[in-house]
């Protein structure tokens, strides 16, 4: 299988991690603390890691046999919108990453798919992709502000925590029960309805 080609990576990178002073010697240890600005789209459409604020990388760099296996945790902010009622959500997260990279030439390289193991370039590691995965796999796909958020009245639109328990639109003033009876039978431009309604205005 011919190899994908790699991208050049540049230690000056912030989630690019140099291993040069990590003896290569399997059981040597590094910590790893940084706080980087947060790559592009970090997150899924509803929810996500806003541009450029402070992703704390808290981890640990362990020298293995065929690489060095980065583990720890990665903290950060969470910007969204609720699915049930749209207000802003704003709230952090501490996700745990473990990962092996493979240095080059290793047995693990040459037997793994790059999909599987991450690949070190020289004593470089590129987290990014790690990163992303950590991340992105603990976000919802459904995002809401709170587990019981009861989201909006389908009537009228108001958050359901701003209405009395006993809300309803059942008995409301007539005319309005008369546009709601308009509106659910959706009258095109073209109805005779719709001009008629046009005219009256
Ligand atoms: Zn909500
Ligand atoms: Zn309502």
């Amino acid at each position: 299988m011919p190899k994908s080609p790699q991208k050049h990576l540049d230690p000056r990178q912030p989630l690019v991690v140099d291993t040069t002073k990590l003896p290569r010697r399997p059981g040597s240890t590094r910590a790893l603390k940084r706080v980087v600005p947060a790559p592009a789209d970090l997150g899924l459409e509803l929810i996500s890691v806003p541009v450029g604020s402070d992703l704390e990388l808290d981890l640990s760099l362990t020298s293995v046999s065929e690489g060095v296996y980065v583990s720890g945790n990665v903290r950060g902010s969470l910007s969204g919108e609720c699915g049930r009622c749209l207000n802003e959500i704003s709230q952090s997260f501490d996700v745990s990453l473990a990962e092996l990279f493979a240095y080059e030439d290793s047995t693990t390289e040459e037997t793994t798919d790059e999909d599987e193991v991450g690949r070190m370039q020289g004593d470089l590691i590129d987290l990014e992709a790690a990163v992303r995965d950590a991340v992105v796999l603990t976000l919802p796909t459904n995002p809401v502000c709170r587990q019981d958020c009861p989201g909006l009245c389908p009537e009228c639109g108001v958050h359901l925590d701003d209405l009395p328990a006993d809300h309803s639109h059942e008995d409301v003033d007539p005319r309005w029960a008369a546009l709601r009876t308009m509106s659910a039978e959706q009258p095109t431009a073209a109805s005779p309805q719709y001009q008629q309604n046009r005219i009256e205005e």
